[in-house]
């Protein structure tokens, strides 16, 4: 699950990672009253995503940047106006964009030198990682590409935590000194705390930066948590904006499936994690493209059934279902009873194979048959494969 930069704002203040002062707004009135809280001066606009590039984004309506520095507050307010409402445009956006629904202003820093600092969890290592650079501001893909030296790791065994020794190494290797090495040290200690105690994922600052007056100043901040363990955490379910997921994502989980929204044309629903990523991969294999990853579960319920037809009906871009389910613990004839159900709801017009397999599968097929319905059975998956790909072609 993601946050958004002024969230992540809040905890690294509960945590102690020094920021610059901010107030957040979504609608005219709240600007007002977000501007009221800082003083005067230079302010940074920040459009509020879940994705990064803002400062290089574009507006669908040609305005560029998501991220201004204003010189000051009365300018920081004409420019809000600017981004609220309006859709932005990113590297990691995808050309579609994203509505900004709120504005973050921050006191603008002064700022001395830009740093990368990051926490993450190293699948090489299985252990939280620490990545540094000096290079920071730009794009740390870039960075690890062209110059892969003037990338630090510290690897943290989770046992012991992070040493002193291991941040003290990191401050040197970044050129720090004096009273910037001591104020990066606590910052890198309490961004692992935070990073530990709240089960994240990873923890992006990006920049990091030295002022003039010796301060270091987390400048952005990028957080994302293991869904895993968010029922350990209640206060940051409470931070999940709903308006930057997907619709039918959200759908999906208030009905316990597993679905994955994607660009293609034949959406699929399947019982089991393999076997749903199996399909996805068999559909590619004969020339498809898989329009979502949709995992019912082993014990799925007619009403589930339902939902996941409806939802992968409501992606405008399918132009083809294909079923395919092993009944192991999943009863064949459940299934083919939602999907009656479901396609005698939604007067389905679309092509649908079906391949059923296990558990039930006369029954199942019996169903479908008295049902009328116009599908197209499948015997094994190529063949299922196959034809679905053939019908929506
Ligand atoms: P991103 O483009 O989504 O990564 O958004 P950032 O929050 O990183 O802002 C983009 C860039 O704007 C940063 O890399 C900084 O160079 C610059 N920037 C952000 N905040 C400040 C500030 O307070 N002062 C100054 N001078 N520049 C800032
Ligand atoms: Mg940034």
């Amino acid at each position: 699950m993601n946050i958004h930069e002024f969230q992540a704002k809040a905890l690294f203040e509960q945590y102690g990672v020094p920021v610059p002062k901010g107030a957040s707004a979504t609608t005219p009135e709240e600007v007002v009253n977000a501007l009221a809280q800082l003083p005067e001066g230079p302010t940074m606009v920040k459009s509020q995503i879940h994705a990064g590039g803002r400062g290089k984004g574009t507006f669908t309506n040609g305005f560029k940047g998501g991220v201004k520095f204003c010189k000051t507050k009365h300018d920081a307010k004409e420019m809000s106006a600017n981004m609220l409402g309006n859709t932005l445009v990113t590297i990691q956006t995808g050309p579609a964009g994203r509505k900004v629904q709120t504005v973050y202003f921050t006191v603008a820093s002064d700022i001395k030198k830009e740093y990368y600092l990051a926490i993450l969890l190293d699948r090489a290592s299985s252990r939280p990682v620490i990545v540094a650079s000096t290079e920071g501001g730009v794009e740390i893909e870039k960075v690890a590409h062209d110059s892969p030296e003037k990338i630090h790791k510290v690897v943290i065994d989770p046992a012991y935590g992070l040493a002193d020794f291991q941040v003290r190494d990191l401050v040197f290797k970044l050129g720090l000194s004096g009273a910037e090495a001591k104020n990066a040290a606590k910052l890198i200690r309490n961004l692992y705390t935070m990073f530990w105690e709240t089960d994240a994922a990873m923890v992006e600052v990006n920049p990091l930066i030295t002022t003039p007056t010796g301060d270091v100043l987390a400048l952005d901040a990028k957080v994302s948590f293991d869904s895993n363990a968010l029922y350990r955490h209640p206060k940051i379910v409470a931070l999940r904006d709903l308006n930057e997921e997907d619709p039918k994502e959200i759908e999906a989980s208030k009905f316990s499936l597993n679905y994955i929204a994607l660009d293609g044309k034949i959406a699929c629903l399947v019982n089991g994690a393999g076997l749903a990523m199996s399909t996805m991969d068999i559909i590619q294999h004969f020339g498809g493209t898989p329009a979502n990853f949709l995992d019912v579960g082993g014990g799925a319920s007619k009403d589930q059934v339902v939902a996941a037809f409806k939802i992968i009906l409501g992606d405008k871009n399918v132009k083809g279902i294909l079923v395919n389910i092993f009944g192991g613990i999943m009863d064949c004839n459940v299934i083919a009873t939602g999907i009656v159900e479901a396609a005698k709801e939604t007067g389905l017009s679309l092509p649908l194979v079906v391949r059923l397999e296990g558990n039930n599968v006369a029954a199942g097929k019996a169903t479908l048959a008295a049902s009328g319905l116009k599908l197209v059975s499948g015997d094994t998956m190529a063949d299922a494969a196959q034809k679905i790909v053939k019908l929506v072609a």
